[in-house]
């Protein structure tokens, strides 16, 4: 079924909202959405299909909308404030019905006899049709008005924090507001009670549930972590703060726990699971010591095919896609781990995956097996630039010459080394 008819069978884009059980495809085009409210604007023609209030038709940048609040205006369309069978503004009516600030931008619509048919236009080119590189412009325009840190250092100081991939990503969404907290969710028409489930008071902001709460301040007060940024407005300044004053352990152990807390709040909302208070505190340890347990086993293992090991992670070549492969063992059980993380050119995760599975295997093989994956990942992403980086020598230096090898090891550097994208 096409987007239309399922999500907007009686408006349009700009007026549809997510419904209750929006698939995941419309969810971003919704998403997107008002980016393009930004910048799409109504083109009147005789006005006949253009709501008065309702739509978007001024020439203006942050107020498209007709303000003025007069009844007449109610459920009317723009041709009513043009003269009696003609295509020319009625200056009378409008005088009456709408106020200075409204009027000024009406005078700016320039009404043509020729082209009588409503339409929709671009408002960012020239041309009226949308184009990349306007699109871009104003991506860039809504990157500095919102919060989310646009300066390098907070980036860099978060790339650097040796942490387990899925804290990395939960970091990186919270950080550019697209944790889909209550609050978040109803300010995008989504019909939910905004409030934080644990406390029942405030509206659940990123801010309030992972910090303020009273809930996750009692998680807060047990850890090393001294509080900071007191006056910080929203998630992001607070967590900038933290990342200027707290040291490296500090600073992992706030990220481990502002996780932690995440997945405890949706075990509450969505399983209406209430945990013990010291279990966010365990949990944030036990994933962590899990972690870097299973990264020293790898390197102690692999020591002899490491030569300096990929600490710093550097930004690959224009419109490239670097995925970082890290193998993890965890013999005790028997098992063994891959993490992949896909960064893009300026470095901002685009996506990570953990996948955990039976076999006690030997480091360098495990790592081989990562970078199958990594691969087969791209290939599934639509990532056809792509590189893969690893820390194991030994597998890097018998990928790059191929020798004749029969054994379960000599045939995932095959497909390695023959993967079709
Ligand atoms: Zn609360």
């Amino acid at each position: 079924m096409s987007f239309k008819a399922r999500y907007f069978s009686t408006g349009s884009f700009l007026t549809a909202s997510l419904g209750s059980n929006p698939s995941y495809i419309w969810r971003s085009v919704y998403e997107a959405k008002e980016l393009v409210r930004a910048g799409v604007r109504r083109l009147v023609g005789d006005g006949s299909n253009i709501g008065i209030l309702s739509e978007p038709w001024l020439p203006d940048e942050l107020h498209p909308y007709i303000e003025s609040s007069h009844p007449s205006l109610l459920r009317n369309t723009v041709n009513a404030l043009m003269k009696d069978g003609m295509v020319e503004w009625d200056e009378e009516v409008i005088k009456d019905v709408l106020s200075d600030s409204d009027q000024k931008l009406v005078w700016k619509v320039p009404l043509s006899n020729h082209s009588r048919r409503d339409s929709w236009y671009w408002m960012q080119d020239d041309s009226g049709l949308f184009t990349v590189k306007s699109m871009y412009s104003l991506l860039q325009a809504a990157k500095t008005s919102s919060n989310v840190p646009n300066n390098s250092r907070f980036w860099c100081q978060l790339w650097h924090l040796k942490l387990p991939p899925k804290v990395v990503n939960f970091l990186w969404r919270v950080s550019t507001n697209s944790l889909p907290t209550r609050f978040q969710l109803s300010t995008k028409n989504i019909p939910i009670d905004p409030r934080c489930p644990f406390c029942l008071v405030a509206p659940e902001t990123a801010l309030h549930v992972l910090v303020r709460c009273s809930f996750a301040q009692s998680y807060w007060s047990q850890s090393h972590v001294p509080s900071i940024a007191p006056g910080a407005m929203v998630f992001t300044s607070w967590f900038d703060g933290g990342l200027k004053a707290w040291n490296v352990a500090k600073s992992l152990e706030a990220a481990m726990i502002l996780w932690s807390i995440w997945k405890h709040r949706n075990e509450l909302v969505w399983n209406s699971n209430q945990q013990d208070s010291n279990e966010v505190l365990s949990v944030a340890k036990l994933n962590y010591v899990d972690w870097i347990d299973a990264r020293n086993k790898l390197v102690v293992a692999a020591e002899s095919c490491v030569v300096g090991g990929v600490d710093k992670w550097t930004a690959p070549d224009f419109l490239f896609v670097k995925v970082n492969v890290d193998g993890a063992l965890f013999s005790s059980h028997g098992r063994y781990g891959v993490g992949l993380v896909a960064r893009t050119v300026v470095g901002i995760v685009m996506a990570a995956r953990t996948l955990c599975k039976e076999g006690d295997l030997q480091p360098h093989i495990v790592e081989a097996i990562g970078i199958k994956e990594a691969l087969s990942w791209s290939k599934a992403n639509g990532w056809t630039s792509v590189i893969v980086e690893s820390d194991c020598l030994k597998v890097i230096s018998d990928l790059q010459k191929p020798k004749y090898m029969v054994s379960p090891y000599g045939h995932i550097l095959y497909d390695c080394r023959n993967f079709d994208f």
